[in-house]
């Protein structure tokens, strides 16, 4: 039998803590959609007035007596269930997440964002506000602690026994790109909101604070700055990137933030709205963007980082134009068979890194010839490409990098061009955290784990040091496409996930 420890959170509070909320300004409620209105089910179209939600998971269970406080945690004690006091309601099992609350989110997130046949959640304009709205009032109603920082992200947060404790951060962003699915971003957002739920419903207490955060400006499409919210966080972004021009309007991201009210002090003078040492982990569900769980049939997998890229943007090959029947190859200087050489020695390359067991990918997105010089009766003189290379591994880009460089010298002397492979860009692969991936695959009926190509907040936290974990969900039809699908069922396999390592928290 555990004794009562001290710092203990009583269920009077908890429930007075739940039944705070409000709705957001200026958003809608339905006048019977209040927190904690004593009703089950998804009742209403959250395509009309405002938005409503299902109740909590936990309202209206059956009333039992009880007069037991349980660890449940035994090692770490993360989590305390309270089941004392006469008249408390019947705890749900630990992890389950409550689909209606989650779909009816999903709904009201297409509703009101929905334009044509695609979604627009456009980075700090209407459509990401429209995103913030509805799941602040959600959160509101869940009645979690909500703040919003300078810069626009907005933090959820169920509070723990020690406030002053490292918290977990668990979210995605809510932004899209234009004509972009309901599910990228916001899933990691319903996510975080799920779990808190089902803890609340369990009335299991946290020991540190537990902060859904939806983060602002993910997508680079809008302004071709990518992680404004979550490099903003930590002071990482450029202030020139408040001079960019966003890609269809002209206007600036600067006067877009400070039109909805925003400071964009914080990213000006580069400082940060959050200690790293603050964050004790960071979270992040997000649906994959490729076709690999699919083809697995699997539900969900668990990532293991997010690849870096090393990248000669703006490649070149010269050689020297020439009649194509009448310049033999001795006397060639054929710029587009060197180049094919040079890319196909690159793909050979990477089947053998495959074979090692390395993670790699390598992708020529770009190949031209001069429209104006080129034709079908000549020698190519000059080609323009581009080399992408992608891994969790710095090595192996930088390795890659260098093979790509040592065979341009060579290939060029071989048919008598010359390369200019030009600088690469860089960006740095982000590591998920090993004690996170391995508390995951242990909530996975099926474990599966995978590298993410596409890039996901996540990178910027793991960056920052904070250990990080993040969880894939099957998705159909590829991504940032108004086509982007997502089955409910393997949503709750990765929310639950999720919410069973809050539950037992590795670290
Ligand atoms: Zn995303």
């Amino acid at each position: 039998m555990l004794s009562r420890p001290s710092g203990f959170i009583s269920m009077q509070q908890t429930s007075k803590r739940r039944s705070i909320g409000k709705a957001a300004k200026g958003t809608t409620l339905q006048p019977d959609g209040g927190a904690l209105a004593g009703r089950a089910g998804p009742t209403s179209s959250p395509c009309r007035d405002g938005w409503t939600f299902p109740p909590p998971l936990g309202n209206g269970y059956p009333v039992v007596p009880a007069m037991r406080l349980l660890y449940l945690n035994h090692r770490d004690r993360d989590m305390i269930r309270i089941e004392e006091g006469r008249g408390h309601r019947m705890s749900q099992p630990v992890g389950r997440i409550d689909r209606a609350f989650a779909s009816s989110l999903f709904d009201a997130l297409a509703c009101a964002t929905r334009q044509g046949r695609g979604i627009v959640r456009d980075t700090y304009g209407a459509g990401e506000q429209t995103g913030f709205d509805i799941v602040r009032t959600a959160a509101a109603q869940l009645g979690l602690e909500i703040t919003i920082d300078p810069i626009g992200n907005m933090m959820m947060t169920l509070p723990g026994r020690d406030r002053a404790a490292p918290r977990i951060l668990i979210g995605s962003h809510l932004d899209s790109v234009p004509q972009g699915g309901n599910f990228d971003g916001a899933a990691g957002v319903v996510a975080g909101l799920c779990a808190v739920a089902a803890l609340q419903a369990a009335d299991l207490v946290p020991v540190c604070d537990i902060t859904v955060i939806a983060i602002r400006g993910e997508e680079s499409a809008w302004y071709d700055v990518a992680y404004i919210g979550s490099a903003g966080l930590f002071g990482l972004l450029d202030p020139a990137c408040l001079a960019v021009r966003r890609f269809d309007t002209g206007h600036m991201l600067g006067a877009a933030m400070t039109a909805q009210g925003l400071d964009t002090s914080p990213i000006q003078t580069r400082r940060r709205l959050i200690d790293p040492a603050s964050v004790r982990a960071f979270l992040e569900l997000h649906i994959e963007q490729g076709p690999t769980l699919v083809r697995e049939g699997l539900p969900a997998a668990v990532v293991t980082g997010i690849r870096g890229c090393q990248r000669f943007r703006a490649a070149r090959c010269l050689g020297a134009y020439a009649h194509s029947g009448a310049v033999a190859r001795p006397d060639r200087r054929d710029a587009l068979a060197a180049t094919v050489a040079l890319l196909h020695h690159m793909e050979q390359l990477w089947w053998q890194e495959e074979a090692a067991g390395q993670d790699l990918v390598f992708t020529c997105g770009e190949l031209f010839t001069d429209p104006a010089m080129h034709g079908p009766s000549k020698v190519a003189g000059e080609t323009h490409f581009v080399i992408d290379l992608r891994s969790l591994s710095t090595e192996t880009m930088a390795r890659m990098a260098g093979e790509a460089r040592h065979a341009a010298g060579r290939i060029g002397d071989a048919y008598r061009v010359s390369f200019e492979l030009g600088d690469t860009s860089y960006s740095a692969p982000g590591l998920m955290d090993a004690r996170l991936q391995d508390a995951l695959m242990r909530r996975l009926d099926r474990p599966f784990d995978m590298a993410s190509g596409a890039g996901h907040d996540a990178v910027i936290f793991a960056g920052m040091g904070i250990p990080t974990g993040m969880i894939f969900v099957r998705n159909q039809n590829g991504s940032h496409n108004p086509d982007e699908a997502m089955e409910l069922a393997d949503f709750a396999v990765g929310a639950e996930a999720l919410t069973g390592l809050l539950t037992d928290f590795p670290i």
